[in-house]
């Protein structure tokens, strides 16, 4: 990958305590009008312009671009690799990462960095906005400052929030956790699931008992293999077998984020349950995820769930689909048994799910 990298100046001023990798992916954030009106990516060596204000900060600032910025919207799994890749091979250069992202896939981008860096100690805080940097009322200052403060925090030289979290409108929420609610207003994320990590104010409040803790000499392992032969089927009523039958056939399929409703529970007519149950006995990897943004699957609670677990549906208790579907994409390329796939899958490899008991 040809990045772009530019080192900003920002620590004229005062004296240099930390250092800060930002890696610019594209979104809003980054995007200016141009003559025509429409949003287009801008030359990021132009922040401090648009941003005066960093150069009060006391962090070594340096940018690397990917060189095509993209809408978010575009993310592919080869994106995510470079992500992934551009934090592994700068790791140990800086104090924390700060990745600049679109926030209609953010969600997804940020729960993939969760599986592909395991053993993570050092700060990788997604941000973007809604609306672009040079707006006159544009969100995207206090994302990015705030983002950097955080990034290169530490409480008795440990880095505060050691793990891949979502910042944005005053709140820190873990990466894999959180979900695009809001497309208009600025409080664009949620975490319904887990409670936020920090909520910034005059101070930045950190909840130290929901922000995984620093474990002290922990090696960074980095995972580029991913699998997109996968699918989210959202259930619906009216849905129809010829429609499941078909989904399940698709040539080289290997796992279903299957979103239903409630707690965790679809139509119990024979039709649906066998459509399911063949898929299963063929191999299929079906994980039970709930439509509902909060509260978890549980199967066996009402009636219309008793059969999902009987014929071998996998429940995702309180994950989210993005958490979802990127861990059955990750899983499924870097396991070697469907019974270690399925294992991992009901139980928390990043923080993503509660170890409550996935039924
Ligand atoms: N479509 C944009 C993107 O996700 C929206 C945003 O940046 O917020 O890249």
């Amino acid at each position: 990958m040809n990045y772009k990298i530019v080192r900003l100046n920002t620590a004229a001023k005062s004296e240099i305590t930390s250092s800060v990798l930002i890696i610019y992916t594209g979104g809003t954030l980054g995007m200016a009008y141009d003559e025509s009106g429409a949003l287009v990516p801008f030359n990021f060596g132009q922040i401090l312009e648009k941003i005066p204000t960093l150069t009060s900060m006391n962090a070594a600032i340096t940018v690397i671009s990917f060189p095509e910025p993209i809408d978010s919207s575009n993310v592919n799994m080869q994106h995510w690799v470079d992500m992934a890749y551009i934090i592994y091979e700068n790791y140990d250069s800086y104090d924390g990462f700060v990745v600049l992202h679109g926030t209609d896939t953010m969600a997804y981008s940020a729960s993939m960095m969760s599986y592909m860096l395991q053993g993570l100690s050092k700060p990788v805080i997604f941000t973007g906005a809604q609306l672009p940097i040079s707006a006159m009322r544009s969100d995207a200052r206090e994302n990015l400052m705030t983002s950097l403060e955080i990034a290169t925090a530490k409480a008795n030289g440990k880095p505060i929030v050691p793990e891949v979290c979502i910042f944005f409108n005053h709140m820190l929420l873990r990466g894999n956790r959180s979900k695009k609610v809001q497309s208009v207003h600025f409080d664009a994320f949620e975490s319904e699931n887990y409670p936020p990590l920090a909520e910034s104010g005059i101070v930045i409040d950190y909840n130290y008992a929901s922000i995984k803790p620093f474990e002290e000499g922990k090696k960074l392992k980095y995972f580029n293999q991913l699998d997109n032969n996968v699918m989210v089927l959202k259930l619906f009523p009216g849905i129809t077998q010829n429609i499941m039958d078909s989904c399940f056939a698709t040539k080289g399929l290997r796992g279903v984020v299957l979103e239903t409703y409630g707690s965790g529970n679809s139509p119990s007519e024979r039709w649906f349950i066998e459509s399911l149950e063949k898929a299963v006995k063929k191999g299929l990897i079906i994980l039970n995820v709930s439509q509902c943004n909060g509260g978890r699957v549980i199967q066996g609670r009402y009636e219309t769930s008793k059969d999902l677990k009987r014929i071998g549906v996998l429940s995702g208790g309180d994950i989210t689909t993005e958490a979802a579907i990127t861990k059955l994409m990750f899983l499924l390329a870097n396991e070697n048994s469907d019974s270690e796939i399925r294992r991992k899958l009901i139980q928390p490899i990043a923080g993503e799910m509660s170890l409550t008991a996935q039924v």
